[in-house]
C-alpha cells in the first residue's frame, strides 16, 4: 500500500507508476491512477485502475493514456471490500479524486448520510465516502482548503490522503494521522508520497508531515497546516534515500 502524487508542468503519469514499483515492497492487490487533463476548453478527471500487479495497470494505460501534469497513484491492501478494479483507488465525486492509506472506522455512518443526501456510492471501500464528502463541500461551493477543514474533524481512524480537484487542477491536498505522508521538494514541481523511498528518483528534499498535518501542494511549493488549522513550517532535510 503507497501513496504517490506529483504536481509538475510535465506529463507525470510514467513517474507516477515508476513511484508505485518503488513500494511494491510494502504488498498490494490492486492499483490506480487518477490525472488531470487541461482539454483547452476545461479539465478532464482520467482515473484508471486495475486488479492485480503493477503490470496490469500499465496495460491498461497502454490502452487508456493518463495525459496531464498533475495526478496522483495508489497501491491497494484492501481492508475493505474485495481486491477488484471497482473497489481500487482513486475514488472520486464529481469535484475532488482521492486516494487513501488506512482504515476509515466511521465509514458506515458517513456512507448512510451521503446516500441520504443523494450520493451514490459505488464502491465497497471505507475510502469512497471521503472523496464524497470532500467532493459535496467542492460542489456546495466551498474551496478544497475549506472542504478539508469541514471532513478532516469527521473522519474517525487512521489515514494518509492525496486529493485531486477538477475545479483547481493546480493543487493537491495531503492530509495525514496514524498513516505516513511525505512532501518532496523539486524544481517548479512537488510531490507528497508515503515514504521517501518512494520519491528518491524525484527529490531527496523532504518533509515528513506531522500527526494531523494536510498540506496544500502546488508547483511552487506548499502550504502546512496543523489538526487545528494553524499554518505551521515544518523542516526540510536531506532524505539520504538513495536514487
Ligand atoms: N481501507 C482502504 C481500502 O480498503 C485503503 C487500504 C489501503 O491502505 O491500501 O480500500
Amino acid at each position: 500500500c503507497g501513496i504517490i502524487g506529483i504536481v509538475s508542468g510535465e506529463s507525470v503519469v510514467d513517474r507516477l507508476v515508476d513511484g508505485l514499483r518503488r513500494m511494491e515492497y510494502r504488498g498490494y492487490d490492486s492499483s490506480g491512477v487518477c490525472t488531470l487533463d487541461d482539454t483547452g476548453d476545461g479539465t478532464r478527471m482520467i482515473r484508471r485502475r486495475a486488479q492485480g500487479k503493477l503490470g496490469n495497470l500499465v496495460e491498461v494505460l497502454a490502452q487508456e493514456p493518463a495525459p496531464g501534469t498533475i495526478g496522483i497513484a495508489h497501491t491497494r491492501w484492501a481492508t475493505h471490500g474485495a481486491p477488484t478494479a471497482a473497489n481500487a483507488h482513486p475514488h472520486a465525486g464529481k469535484a475532488a479524486a482521492l486516494v487513501h492509506n488506512g482504515i476509515i472506522e466511521n465509514f458506515r455512518s458517513l456512507r448512510d448520510e451521503l446516500q441520504a443526501d443523494g450520493y451514490s456510492v459505488e464502491s465497497e471501500t471505507d475510502s469512497e465516502v471521503v472523496a464524497l464528502l470532500v467532493s459535496r463541500e467542492v460542489e456546495r461551493g466551498a474551496s478544497p482548503e475549506d472542504a478539508m477543514r469541514t471532513v478532516l474533524p469527521r473522519l474517525r481512524g487512521a489515514f494518509a490522503l492525496a486529493i485531486l480537484f477538477p475545479d483547481h487542477p493546480d493543487r493537491i491536498i495531503g492530509a495525514r494521522l496514524g498513516s505516513p505522508l511525505v512532501l518532496g521538494y523539486g524544481e517548479g514541481e512537488m510531490f507528497v508520497g508515503s515514504d521517501a523511498l518512494a520519491l528518491a528518483p524525484l527529490t531527496q528534499r523532504i518533509t515528513y508531515l506531522e500527526e494531523g498535518d494536510w498540506t496544500v501542494v502546488t508547483r511552487e511549493g506548499a502550504q502546512i497546516f496543523d489538526s487545528e488549522g494553524n499554518e505551521v513550517t515544518r523542516d526540510i532535510v536531506a532524505s539520504g534515500a538513495s536514487a
